[in-house]
């Protein structure tokens, strides 16, 4: 499902709260890397065979990369929240949240840089983002 099909079956709020969501999920998965990462280095010490600490190392290696791809994935996503939060209430009228969609501008990675939308109370037309 695209997001334009998305935010149309869901409505903008809970397309909003889920964005919100999943920006959380990531900050959750980064917290677990890290501890997954740090446990895999205490466990490695001289007392076990070297293959055993390279497999150690290597997993928390593979942890706190995991742990950075999942810190960016959490900045970007609540960036994206501000912007589109901040840019959710019409300007004619202050209605939040109340907007139509109307189309949207996607980066090459599918995530969303622009909206279109259309006030549901009054019609006034404004795009968010960029
Ligand atoms: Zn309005």
């Amino acid at each position: 499902m695209t997001t334009l099909q998305s935010i149309r079956k869901l409505g903008f709020r809970r397309w909003y709260e889920r964005l919100l969501i999943e920006a959380h999920a990531w900050l959750v998965t980064c917290f677990l890397a890290l501890v997954l990462a740090v446990a895999l280095f205490e466990t490695h010490n001289d007392a076990v065979a070297l293959i055993q600490r390279i497999s150690l190392l290597t997993g928390a290696g593979f942890s706190v990369i995991g742990a950075w791809f999942a810190y960016r994935r959490y900045f970007l996503s609540l960036q994206r929240a501000e912007i589109f939060g901040e840019g959710a209430s019409c300007p004619r009228c202050a209605a939040y949240g109340k907007l139509q969609v109307e189309s949207i501008r996607q980066d090459a990675a599918g995530d969303v840089i622009q909206v279109a939308a259309c006030c549901r109370k009054c019609g006034h037309q404004w795009r968010i983002g960029e």
